[in-house]
């Protein structure tokens, strides 16, 4: 088995940048962007206008800021293997990654699999429908786009990222409504008193969204009671499912320390996870910020933290 000072498993904005930072150090990296596990590139592959990320004052596609990530990581040196990573042992060292077609032994790891927002399966939402046509898993990524300005918008779920989207998406449209299944909230007191004391936010309890309709864009959604079956037709241009995300951890099979929700635990400050020489980058432990620019950050300080290690061991820089 091939012997690498690095192996970094997953492709989004951490990853990649873990990738340039890492190969311009001479660590000569190994990426597995991942092929079925999720999309390489990661969350970005599936947004269209990036306005917020700095440096493109005129905004830039997901999949082309992407692309550019993955060419600076390449340019570099690190070497891109599109396949997935199977398994890991990190139970001996060097560790050892198990790629669908490759397997490496590894002095240190990163992990920036990212996490997926989660989508429900409701007629009109599917990709080729109306998905990026006014529904979204992001208010902030796309909550800006004049599509949404004045006009109706619905957000569904009943947890914090319900109503922190909820609230960012005031200043957009002309009223937004909560959805929620349930008579309560999930979300923490004052997520919800602010959401609650919004004038433009109107909560629908007990609620759910059963259909999207909408030519070419998204022009309305039907809601229907939980408990009278009862349903009404409503205009809007935004329908944005904040139920939650899940991190891509599922592939480390209890190696690493994680939290309630399954994110990597690390060490406050740090990329370090509970096992020395394993890191992690972006979405995959941060259900905080959840941004392009924090995970390259975080993708940044990953290899940096790695960098140090191997200074430590002695193997490389
Ligand atoms: P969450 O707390 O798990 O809430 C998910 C919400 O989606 C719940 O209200 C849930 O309804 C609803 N939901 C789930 N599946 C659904 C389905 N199939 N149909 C309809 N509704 C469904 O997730 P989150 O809001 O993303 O928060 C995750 C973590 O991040 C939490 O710990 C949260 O406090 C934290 N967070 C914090 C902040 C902040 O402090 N600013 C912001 C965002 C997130 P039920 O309530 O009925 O289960």
């Amino acid at each position: 088995m091939d012997k690498k000072k690095l192996v970094i498993i997953g492709s989004g904005p951490a990853g990649y940048t873990a990738g340039i930072y890492a190969s311009r150090a001479n660590l000569e990296p190994v990426l597995f962007e991942g092929i079925n596990s999720g999309t390489p590139g990661g969350q970005l592959m599936t947004t269209t206008d990036v306005e917020n990320y700095p440096g493109f004052p005129d905004g830039v596609q997901g999949p082309e800021m992407m692309q550019m990530f993955k060419k600076q990581a390449a340019k570099f040196g690190t070497t891109i293997l599109t396949e997935d990573v199977e398994r890991v042992d990190f139970s001996k060292k060097p560790f050892e990654v198990f790629g669908s077609k490759n397997q490496f032994q590894a002095d240190t790891v990163i992990i920036a699999t990212g996490a997926y927002a989660k989508r429900l399966d409701i007629e009109g939402t599917r990709d080729g429908e109306l998905w990026q046509k006014g529904v979204s898993a992001c208010a902030v990524c796309d909550g800006a786009m004049p599509m949404f300005r004045d006009k109706p918008l619905f957000v569904i779920g009943g947890g914090d990222s319900a109503m922190e989207e909820a609230l960012f998406l005031t200043k957009f449209g002309s009223k937004v409504y909560i959805v929620h299944r349930r008579d309560q909230l999930r979300a923490s007191k004052i997520m919800a008193k602010r959401a609650q004391e919004n004038p433009k936010i109107e909560i629908l309890y007990n609620k759910v969204v059963v259909k999207a309709s909408g030519s070419n864009v998204l022009e309305s959604v039907v809601i229907e009671d939980t408990g009278s079956k009862q349903q009404e037709t409503k205009e809007a241009a935004g329908l944005f499912f904040a139920i939650g995300h899940q991190p891509a951890t599922a592939f480390l099979n209890g190696q690493l320390e994680l939290n309630e929700q399954g994110y990597i635990k690390v060490q406050p400050g740090s990329t370090k996870t509970n096992v020395e020489g394993v890191f992690a980058a972006g979405d995959v432990f941060d259900y905080v910020y959840r941004q392009a620019i924090t995970a390259a950050g975080t993708g940044c300080m990953a290899a940096l933290d790695a960098e140090h290690y191997l200074a430590g061991l002695g193997a490389g820089v």
